[in-house]
């Protein structure tokens, strides 16, 4: 009996988390303080994740420390704060209106919100899986990626740690695509959010089952796999919300079998903080790169 209802936990997780969440932004909306109401939620959220990820990790040896506290806490402070300000800036200045007002934007305006959201996230996927994908394949932007691929646990605490510069890129690709959509405030409000909970969802150390949600939402199972060592793995689940445009474009994996604990680089990484800002921008005196970004291809699960 115990079991049975552990089982429907670890599959109610996901899902009651992701739309609890869902719900308190869209009151805080409602109410006008979008921003209060997403800190106070995120912050939440991260509480949840790190007892639960006491009570029911999915890897019991991401326990124990790695050193990188500190590394993942300035990194998240310097990332998340930029995000916002630009998520903000988009939303306060009203950049759609202003195209709307030129004549030269595409939007939906009249469908229901729910759609509408919807639509900003497959618009904002897009340009994300790209983002995402080069940061992998093309060795200049793997040098700023790799630092977030250099954690050697996956727990909620490091989901924020990306590379200023990397930020900036999967920004400017997800973004300003919407922004050209003409995405109205509220979609890219409800975009923001709702990346910034599926991204610490897919980090956090918690044994939740996530079954057919996984052809849907990027999901700690497929994430798993996605910081895997070995680039045959690695390579893959690049979506950061959606996978959709793994699907269609054939790095989606999803093995049935357990994914791997040894998880990380093989280049050189600092260990600490303006060390690995710095890192991407020298060179080891062989290849100049931090590590090889992974060229190869999943093979098939
Ligand atoms: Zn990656």
């Amino acid at each position: 009996m115990k079991k049975h209802a552990l089982a429907v936990a670890r599959a109610l997780l996901w899902p009651g988390l992701f739309f609890a969440c869902l719900t308190a932004v869209g009151t805080g909306l409602a109410s006008g303080a979008p921003a209060v109401a997403f800190n106070t939620t995120y912050l939440l959220l991260a509480a949840a994740l790190a007892v639960l990820e006491r009570l029911m990790p999915y890897e019991r040896q991401w326990l124990a420390s790695d050193d990188q506290l500190l590394p993942d806490l300035l990194h998240t402070v310097l990332t998340k704060g930029f995000v916002q300000v630009v998520v903000l800036m988009t939303a306060v200045i009203g950049v759609a209106d202003v195209l709307a007002a030129e004549g030269g934007v595409w939007w939906p305006r009249a469908w229901p919100l729910a759609l509408q959201v919807t639509l900003g996230l497959l618009v904002a996927e897009f340009g994300l899986y790209w983002a995402h994908r080069l940061s992998h394949e093309w060795p200049i932007l793997w040098r700023f990626h790799a630092v977030h691929h250099s954690v050697e646990r996956l727990w909620f605490f490091n989901t924020g740690r990306f590379h200023v510069v990397d930020t900036v890129v999967s920004l400017a690709f997800g973004q300003i695509l919407l922004m050209l959509a003409g995405a109205p405030r509220d979609v890219v409000i409800w975009t923001g959010a709702a990346t910034a909970f599926i991204g610490i969802l897919t980090h956090c150390n918690v044994d939740m089952r996530t079954g057919w949600l996984d052809y849907v939402f990027n999901t700690p199972r497929l994430h798993r796999w996605h910081h895997s060592r070995n680039p045959e793995e690695g390579n893959s689940n690049y979506g950061e919300n959606l996978m959709i445009f793994d699907l269609l474009f054939g790095t989606f994996l999803r093995p049935e079998r357990r994914s791997p604990v040894n998880i990380g680089i093989d280049g050189p990484m600092p260990r600490g903080f303006l060390g690995q800002l710095a890192q991407p921008f020298q060179r080891d005196g062989s290849e100049g790169l931090v590590a090889e970004p992974s060229v190869g291809r999943p093979s098939p699960p």
